[in-house]
Protein backbone atom coordinates (compact mmCIF):
# COMPACT_ATOMS: atom_id res chain seq x y z
CA UNK A 1 0.00 0.00 0.00
CA UNK A 2 1.21 3.50 -0.68
CA UNK A 3 0.86 5.60 1.86
CA UNK A 4 -1.28 9.29 1.43
CA UNK A 5 2.17 11.79 1.02
CA UNK A 6 0.74 14.92 2.04
CA UNK A 7 0.66 13.45 6.02
CA UNK A 8 4.86 14.19 5.77
CA UNK A 9 4.43 17.54 5.33
CA UNK A 10 3.22 18.11 8.90
CA UNK A 11 5.77 19.10 11.42
CA UNK A 12 6.18 16.08 14.09
CA UNK A 13 6.79 18.69 16.81
CA UNK A 14 3.54 19.42 17.73
CA UNK A 15 2.35 22.34 20.03
CA UNK A 16 0.66 20.83 22.76
CA UNK A 17 3.07 17.61 23.02
CA UNK A 18 6.13 19.97 23.31
CA UNK A 19 4.19 21.95 25.89
CA UNK A 20 3.89 18.92 27.84
CA UNK A 21 7.25 17.51 26.97
CA UNK A 22 9.13 21.35 28.46
CA UNK A 23 6.46 21.10 31.63
CA UNK A 24 7.72 17.24 32.45
CA UNK A 25 11.08 18.14 32.46
CA UNK A 26 10.38 21.10 34.66
CA UNK A 27 8.65 19.00 37.31
CA UNK A 28 11.36 16.27 36.85
CA UNK A 29 13.76 18.90 38.12
CA UNK A 30 11.65 20.66 40.64
CA UNK A 31 9.27 18.63 42.43
CA UNK A 32 8.30 20.83 44.69
CA UNK A 33 6.72 23.85 42.07
CA UNK A 34 3.02 23.63 42.11
CA UNK A 35 2.40 24.46 38.43
CA UNK A 36 -0.65 25.78 37.43
CA UNK A 37 -2.09 24.88 34.01
CA UNK A 38 -3.39 27.85 31.89
CA UNK A 39 -2.65 26.11 28.57
CA UNK A 40 -4.64 23.96 27.21
CA UNK A 41 -8.18 24.78 25.73
CA UNK A 42 -10.25 22.12 27.88
CA UNK A 43 -13.16 22.87 29.90
CA UNK A 44 -12.88 21.86 34.12
CA UNK A 45 -16.43 22.25 35.94
CA UNK A 46 -18.41 18.63 35.88
CA UNK A 47 -21.62 18.49 33.52
CA UNK A 48 -24.45 20.05 34.99
CA UNK A 49 -26.82 17.83 37.02
CA UNK A 50 -29.94 18.63 34.54
CA UNK A 51 -27.33 16.93 32.09
CA UNK A 52 -26.59 14.17 33.97
CA UNK A 53 -30.06 13.23 34.91
CA UNK A 54 -31.29 12.87 31.58
CA UNK A 55 -27.97 11.08 30.49
CA UNK A 56 -29.05 8.71 33.64
CA UNK A 57 -32.66 8.48 32.27
CA UNK A 58 -31.43 7.68 28.72
CA UNK A 59 -28.83 4.79 30.09
CA UNK A 60 -32.19 3.22 31.76
CA UNK A 61 -34.45 3.47 28.89
CA UNK A 62 -31.38 1.72 27.07
CA UNK A 63 -31.96 -1.05 29.36
CA UNK A 64 -35.34 -2.19 29.09
CA UNK A 65 -36.90 -3.68 25.84
CA UNK A 66 -39.50 -1.78 25.21
CA UNK A 67 -37.62 1.46 25.63
CA UNK A 68 -34.17 0.25 23.83
CA UNK A 69 -33.16 2.42 20.74
CA UNK A 70 -30.77 0.83 18.02
CA UNK A 71 -29.60 3.13 15.53
CA UNK A 72 -30.93 6.71 15.18
CA UNK A 73 -31.68 8.56 12.48
CA UNK A 74 -28.02 9.69 11.38
CA UNK A 75 -29.07 13.60 10.81
CA UNK A 76 -29.65 13.17 14.70
CA UNK A 77 -32.75 12.88 17.05
CA UNK A 78 -35.71 14.98 16.13
CA UNK A 79 -36.15 16.26 20.50
CA UNK A 80 -32.64 17.35 19.89
CA UNK A 81 -33.25 19.05 16.58
CA UNK A 82 -35.75 21.02 17.49
CA UNK A 83 -34.09 22.36 20.62
CA UNK A 84 -31.64 23.49 18.87
CA UNK A 85 -34.17 25.29 15.97
CA UNK A 86 -35.91 27.20 18.75
CA UNK A 87 -33.45 28.27 21.53
CA UNK A 88 -30.07 28.89 19.04
CA UNK A 89 -31.92 30.18 16.51
CA UNK A 90 -35.62 31.04 16.56
CA UNK A 91 -34.72 32.65 19.69
CA UNK A 92 -32.61 34.84 17.99
CA UNK A 93 -34.71 35.75 14.79
CA UNK A 94 -33.44 33.21 13.02
CA UNK A 95 -35.18 30.34 10.72
CA UNK A 96 -33.15 27.08 10.22
CA UNK A 97 -35.22 23.92 8.79
CA UNK A 98 -34.80 20.59 10.93
CA UNK A 99 -32.85 19.03 7.61
CA UNK A 100 -30.25 21.42 7.78
CA UNK A 101 -29.06 20.22 10.77
CA UNK A 102 -27.09 17.49 11.22
CA UNK A 103 -25.56 16.37 14.42
CA UNK A 104 -22.78 15.23 15.25
CA UNK A 105 -20.04 14.03 17.78
CA UNK A 106 -18.08 17.34 17.78
CA UNK A 107 -17.03 20.33 15.58
CA UNK A 108 -13.35 19.10 15.01
CA UNK A 109 -14.63 16.03 13.32
CA UNK A 110 -17.13 18.35 11.84
CA UNK A 111 -14.09 20.71 10.51
CA UNK A 112 -12.03 17.89 9.03
CA UNK A 113 -14.63 16.21 7.59
CA UNK A 114 -16.18 19.16 5.97
CA UNK A 115 -13.43 19.36 3.66
CA UNK A 116 -14.39 16.48 1.60
CA UNK A 117 -16.99 18.29 -0.29
CA UNK A 118 -14.36 20.72 -1.50
CA UNK A 119 -12.51 20.37 -5.04
CA UNK A 120 -9.23 18.76 -4.39
CA UNK A 121 -7.30 21.98 -5.40
CA UNK A 122 -9.80 24.52 -3.60
CA UNK A 123 -8.06 27.63 -2.37
CA UNK A 124 -8.61 28.17 1.54
CA UNK A 125 -8.25 30.88 3.20
CA UNK A 126 -7.48 30.73 6.77
CA UNK A 127 -6.87 33.85 9.65
CA UNK A 128 -3.11 33.23 11.11
CA UNK A 129 -3.07 32.43 14.15
CA UNK A 130 -5.99 30.26 13.38
CA UNK A 131 -7.42 26.74 15.25
CA UNK A 132 -4.62 24.43 13.66
CA UNK A 133 -7.18 21.93 12.91
CA UNK A 134 -8.69 23.60 9.57
CA UNK A 135 -4.84 24.02 8.39
CA UNK A 136 -3.87 20.54 9.01
CA UNK A 137 -6.81 18.84 7.81
CA UNK A 138 -6.34 20.40 4.34
CA UNK A 139 -2.73 19.63 4.50
CA UNK A 140 -3.64 16.08 4.40
CA UNK A 141 -5.76 16.29 2.07
CA UNK A 142 -3.32 17.45 -0.31
CA UNK A 143 -4.30 21.37 -0.92
CA UNK A 144 -0.73 22.84 0.13
CA UNK A 145 2.39 22.00 -0.72
CA UNK A 146 5.26 21.57 2.09
CA UNK A 147 5.71 24.30 4.58
CA UNK A 148 8.73 27.05 3.93
CA UNK A 149 11.08 28.43 6.70
CA UNK A 150 8.10 30.29 8.38
CA UNK A 151 5.95 27.53 9.16
CA UNK A 152 3.45 28.29 6.26
CA UNK A 153 2.33 26.07 4.07
CA UNK A 154 1.97 27.47 0.20
CA UNK A 155 -1.06 27.10 -1.15
CA UNK A 156 -2.77 28.47 1.38
CA UNK A 157 -4.00 32.49 1.96
CA UNK A 158 -3.21 33.81 5.44
CA UNK A 159 -5.03 36.52 6.67
CA UNK A 160 -3.00 38.28 9.44
CA UNK A 161 -4.71 38.93 12.92
CA UNK A 162 -2.95 41.65 14.15
CA UNK A 163 -3.69 43.82 16.95
CA UNK A 164 -4.36 47.05 14.12
CA UNK A 165 -7.15 44.88 13.00
CA UNK A 166 -8.23 44.11 16.24
CA UNK A 167 -7.45 40.21 15.44
CA UNK A 168 -10.77 40.09 12.96
CA UNK A 169 -9.09 40.80 9.63
CA UNK A 170 -11.09 41.91 6.81
CA UNK A 171 -11.54 39.93 3.59
CA UNK A 172 -8.73 39.79 1.06
CA UNK A 173 -8.35 41.45 -2.31
CA UNK A 174 -8.42 38.33 -3.64
CA UNK A 175 -10.96 35.30 -3.62
CA UNK A 176 -10.99 31.75 -2.57
CA UNK A 177 -13.02 28.60 -2.34
CA UNK A 178 -13.40 28.23 1.58
CA UNK A 179 -12.60 30.94 4.25
CA UNK A 180 -12.55 29.56 8.03
CA UNK A 181 -13.65 31.99 10.69
CA UNK A 182 -14.00 31.30 14.05
CA UNK A 183 -15.74 33.72 16.48
CA UNK A 184 -15.49 34.25 19.27
CA UNK A 185 -11.74 33.10 18.49
CA UNK A 186 -9.57 30.47 19.71
CA UNK A 187 -6.43 31.53 20.36
CA UNK A 188 -7.05 35.30 20.23
CA UNK A 189 -10.41 35.51 21.93
CA UNK A 190 -11.29 38.43 19.18
CA UNK A 191 -14.97 38.39 18.73
CA UNK A 192 -16.54 39.31 15.12
CA UNK A 193 -19.10 42.13 14.99
CA UNK A 194 -22.03 42.84 12.76
CA UNK A 195 -20.37 44.71 10.23
CA UNK A 196 -17.42 42.25 10.45
CA UNK A 197 -19.42 39.56 9.10
CA UNK A 198 -20.98 41.45 7.05
CA UNK A 199 -18.35 42.37 4.94
CA UNK A 200 -17.03 38.60 5.06
CA UNK A 201 -20.78 37.58 3.56
CA UNK A 202 -20.55 40.10 1.01
CA UNK A 203 -17.06 38.84 -0.44
CA UNK A 204 -18.24 35.38 -0.29
CA UNK A 205 -21.12 36.30 -2.62
CA UNK A 206 -18.72 38.23 -4.61
CA UNK A 207 -16.55 35.24 -5.13
CA UNK A 208 -18.24 32.78 -4.87
CA UNK A 209 -16.81 31.36 -1.82
CA UNK A 210 -17.96 29.42 1.21
CA UNK A 211 -17.55 30.32 4.51
CA UNK A 212 -17.02 27.93 6.93
CA UNK A 213 -18.05 29.61 10.42
CA UNK A 214 -16.65 27.87 13.74
CA UNK A 215 -19.44 29.14 16.55
CA UNK A 216 -17.95 27.04 19.37
CA UNK A 217 -17.48 29.57 21.68
CA UNK A 218 -20.97 31.63 20.87
CA UNK A 219 -22.10 31.03 24.16
CA UNK A 220 -19.43 32.88 25.68
CA UNK A 221 -20.58 36.36 24.09
CA UNK A 222 -21.36 38.33 26.67
CA UNK A 223 -23.18 41.46 24.52
CA UNK A 224 -26.55 40.88 23.64
CA UNK A 225 -26.25 43.04 20.37
CA UNK A 226 -23.41 40.67 18.71
CA UNK A 227 -23.84 38.38 16.40
CA UNK A 228 -23.99 34.84 17.29
CA UNK A 229 -24.94 32.99 14.52
CA UNK A 230 -23.58 34.31 10.81
CA UNK A 231 -27.14 33.30 9.93
CA UNK A 232 -28.25 36.66 11.97
CA UNK A 233 -26.27 38.17 8.65
CA UNK A 234 -28.54 39.00 5.91
CA UNK A 235 -27.40 36.68 2.79
CA UNK A 236 -25.58 34.32 4.62
CA UNK A 237 -27.61 31.27 4.06
CA UNK A 238 -26.18 31.14 0.62
CA UNK A 239 -22.42 31.26 1.52
CA UNK A 240 -21.74 29.81 4.94
CA UNK A 241 -22.09 26.69 7.39
CA UNK A 242 -22.16 26.96 10.80
CA UNK A 243 -20.60 25.05 12.99
CA UNK A 244 -21.36 24.49 16.64
CA UNK A 245 -20.38 22.70 19.58
CA UNK A 246 -21.82 21.39 23.41
CA UNK A 247 -17.47 21.23 24.54
CA UNK A 248 -17.26 24.80 25.66
CA UNK A 249 -20.62 25.69 26.17
CA UNK A 250 -21.79 22.56 28.20
CA UNK A 251 -18.77 20.62 29.13
CA UNK A 252 -18.92 18.16 26.73
CA UNK A 253 -15.65 18.12 25.46
CA UNK A 254 -15.78 14.64 26.93
CA UNK A 255 -18.87 13.38 26.26
CA UNK A 256 -18.98 14.80 22.25
CA UNK A 257 -21.80 16.48 20.59
CA UNK A 258 -22.11 19.01 18.45
CA UNK A 259 -23.60 20.02 14.88
CA UNK A 260 -23.14 21.21 11.24
CA UNK A 261 -25.52 23.40 9.80
CA UNK A 262 -25.92 23.52 6.07
CA UNK A 263 -28.43 25.92 4.70
CA UNK A 264 -30.30 24.22 1.35
CA UNK A 265 -29.43 27.34 -0.93
CA UNK A 266 -25.62 26.94 -0.91
CA UNK A 267 -24.87 25.96 -4.25
CA UNK A 268 -21.13 24.93 -5.34
CA UNK A 269 -19.83 24.49 -8.91
CA UNK A 270 -20.17 21.12 -9.96
CA UNK A 271 -17.46 19.33 -12.53
CA UNK A 272 -19.46 20.49 -15.50
CA UNK A 273 -20.55 23.94 -14.25
CA UNK A 274 -23.67 23.10 -12.78
CA UNK A 275 -24.63 23.86 -9.41
CA UNK A 276 -24.79 21.21 -6.58
CA UNK A 277 -26.73 21.50 -3.19
CA UNK A 278 -23.99 21.60 -0.60
CA UNK A 279 -26.76 20.15 1.73
CA UNK A 280 -28.09 17.04 -0.72
CA UNK A 281 -23.83 16.63 -0.55
CA UNK A 282 -23.47 16.87 3.20
CA UNK A 283 -26.71 14.85 3.87
CA UNK A 284 -25.12 12.11 1.20
CA UNK A 285 -21.87 12.48 3.22
CA UNK A 286 -23.15 12.20 6.59
CA UNK A 287 -25.66 9.37 6.20
CA UNK A 288 -22.88 7.11 4.48
CA UNK A 289 -19.93 7.71 7.30
CA UNK A 290 -21.61 8.63 10.03
CA UNK A 291 -23.81 6.61 11.63
CA UNK A 292 -25.22 9.33 14.76
CA UNK A 293 -23.98 10.50 17.59
CA UNK A 294 -25.19 8.13 20.78
CA UNK A 295 -28.94 8.67 22.01
CA UNK A 296 -27.73 9.11 25.54
CA UNK A 297 -25.38 11.76 24.21
CA UNK A 298 -28.13 13.43 22.38
CA UNK A 299 -30.41 13.08 25.20
CA UNK A 300 -27.91 14.78 27.19
CA UNK A 301 -27.56 17.62 24.70
CA UNK A 302 -31.15 18.48 25.01
CA UNK A 303 -31.41 18.34 28.66
CA UNK A 304 -28.84 21.64 27.67
CA UNK A 305 -32.03 23.45 26.61
CA UNK A 306 -34.25 22.55 28.95
CA UNK A 307 -34.63 25.87 31.82
CA UNK A 308 -32.74 24.03 34.88
CA UNK A 309 -29.52 23.46 31.87
CA UNK A 310 -29.69 26.56 30.45
CA UNK A 311 -29.23 28.19 34.09
CA UNK A 312 -27.06 25.17 34.97
CA UNK A 313 -24.79 26.20 32.14
CA UNK A 314 -25.32 29.57 32.06
CA UNK A 315 -23.73 29.41 35.68
CA UNK A 316 -20.57 27.51 34.44
CA UNK A 317 -20.18 30.11 31.45
CA UNK A 318 -20.39 32.84 34.05
CA UNK A 319 -18.33 31.36 36.34
CA UNK A 320 -15.60 30.68 33.54
CA UNK A 321 -15.92 34.77 32.75
CA UNK A 322 -15.77 35.67 35.77
CA UNK A 323 -12.10 33.94 35.96
CA UNK A 324 -11.03 35.61 32.60
CA UNK A 325 -12.01 38.95 34.07
CA UNK A 326 -9.46 37.65 36.59
CA UNK A 327 -6.45 36.90 34.19
CA UNK A 328 -7.28 39.72 32.54
CA UNK A 329 -7.14 42.53 35.36
CA UNK A 330 -4.45 40.90 36.75
CA UNK A 331 -2.08 40.72 33.96
CA UNK A 332 -3.29 44.24 33.29
CA UNK A 333 -2.49 45.59 36.68
CA UNK A 334 1.27 43.28 36.21
CA UNK A 335 2.00 46.05 33.48
CA UNK A 336 0.57 43.29 30.17
CA UNK A 337 -1.25 43.92 27.36
CA UNK A 338 -4.08 41.70 26.94
CA UNK A 339 -7.04 41.10 24.51
CA UNK A 340 -9.71 39.17 24.46
CA UNK A 341 -11.13 37.54 27.60
CA UNK A 342 -14.36 39.34 26.87
CA UNK A 343 -16.46 37.56 24.94
CA UNK A 344 -14.17 34.28 25.19
CA UNK A 345 -12.27 32.19 27.42
CA UNK A 346 -9.49 32.88 26.03
CA UNK A 347 -6.84 36.15 26.98
CA UNK A 348 -4.15 36.73 24.27
CA UNK A 349 -1.21 38.45 25.86
CA UNK A 350 1.16 40.20 24.34
CA UNK A 351 5.07 38.88 25.33
CA UNK A 352 7.67 41.45 26.90
CA UNK A 353 9.36 43.42 24.37
CA UNK A 354 12.12 41.19 23.28
CA UNK A 355 10.61 38.07 24.10
CA UNK A 356 8.86 35.65 22.13
CA UNK A 357 6.30 33.21 22.71
CA UNK A 358 8.80 29.57 23.51
CA UNK A 359 11.08 32.11 25.49
CA UNK A 360 8.25 33.25 27.72
CA UNK A 361 6.58 30.16 28.00
CA UNK A 362 9.91 28.74 29.53
CA UNK A 363 9.68 31.98 31.64
CA UNK A 364 6.55 31.89 33.02
CA UNK A 365 7.16 28.28 33.96
CA UNK A 366 10.75 29.03 35.70
CA UNK A 367 9.57 32.17 37.20
CA UNK A 368 5.89 31.92 37.88
CA UNK A 369 5.12 28.67 37.42
CA UNK A 370 2.23 29.19 35.20
CA UNK A 371 1.84 26.77 31.86
CA UNK A 372 0.28 28.94 28.85
CA UNK A 373 0.29 28.26 25.13
CA UNK A 374 2.76 30.00 23.07
CA UNK A 375 0.87 32.58 20.21
CA UNK A 376 3.76 30.87 17.63
CA UNK A 377 1.77 27.90 18.02
CA UNK A 378 -1.09 29.03 16.05
CA UNK A 379 0.61 30.79 13.28
CA UNK A 380 3.63 32.71 12.56
CA UNK A 381 1.48 36.01 13.59
CA UNK A 382 1.19 34.44 16.84
CA UNK A 383 4.99 34.83 17.62
CA UNK A 384 5.41 38.31 20.13
CA UNK A 385 1.37 36.57 21.93
CA UNK A 386 1.12 34.21 24.49
CA UNK A 387 -2.79 32.70 25.30
CA UNK A 388 -3.96 31.91 28.66
CA UNK A 389 -6.97 29.87 29.51
CA UNK A 390 -9.98 30.81 31.85
CA UNK A 391 -10.87 27.02 32.23
CA UNK A 392 -9.64 26.32 35.91
CA UNK A 393 -10.72 26.71 39.38
CA UNK A 394 -10.80 29.87 40.98
CA UNK A 395 -8.29 29.45 43.13
CA UNK A 396 -6.09 28.82 40.68
CA UNK A 397 -6.84 31.97 38.89
CA UNK A 398 -6.81 33.99 41.75
CA UNK A 399 -3.66 32.22 42.78
CA UNK A 400 -2.19 32.77 39.15
CA UNK A 401 -2.77 36.18 39.32
CA UNK A 402 -0.89 36.86 42.67
CA UNK A 403 2.09 34.75 40.60
CA UNK A 404 1.94 37.70 37.99
CA UNK A 405 1.85 40.31 40.07
CA UNK A 406 5.01 39.21 42.24
CA UNK A 407 7.40 37.93 39.30
CA UNK A 408 6.18 40.61 36.26
CA UNK A 409 4.54 43.74 38.65
C1 LIG B 1 -12.86 23.44 21.28
C2 LIG B 1 -13.09 23.92 19.89
C3 LIG B 1 -14.04 23.30 19.07
C4 LIG B 1 -14.90 22.20 19.59
O1 LIG B 1 -14.45 20.98 19.19
P1 LIG B 1 -15.24 19.66 19.59
O2 LIG B 1 -14.69 18.65 18.66
O3 LIG B 1 -16.68 19.92 19.37
O4 LIG B 1 -14.91 19.37 21.02
C5 LIG B 1 -14.23 23.79 17.80
N1 LIG B 1 -13.53 24.83 17.34
C6 LIG B 1 -12.63 25.47 18.10
C7 LIG B 1 -11.92 26.63 17.56
C8 LIG B 1 -12.38 25.02 19.40
O5 LIG B 1 -11.48 25.65 20.16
Amino acid sequence: MRANPHFQKLPAGYLFPEIGRRVRAYTAAHPDARVIRLGIGDVTEPLAPAIIAAMHAAVDEMAVRESFRGYGPEQGYDFLVEAIREHDYRARGVEVAADEIFVSDGSKCDSGNLQELFAADAVIAVTDPVYPVYVDSNVMAGRTGSPGPDGRYPGLVYLPSTAANGFCPAPPDRGADVVYLCSPNNPTGAVMTRDDLTAWVAWAHQHDALIVFDAAYEAYIQDPTLPRSIFEIAGAREVAVEMRSFSKRAGFTGVRCGFLVVPKELRAVGAGGEPVSLNAMWSRRHTTKFNGASYVVQRGAAAVYTPDGLAQTGAQIAFYMENARILRDGLARAGFTVFGGQHAPYIWLETPPGTTSWQFFDQLLDRAHLVGTPGSGFGPNGEGFFRLSAFNSRDNVEEAVVRLARVFG
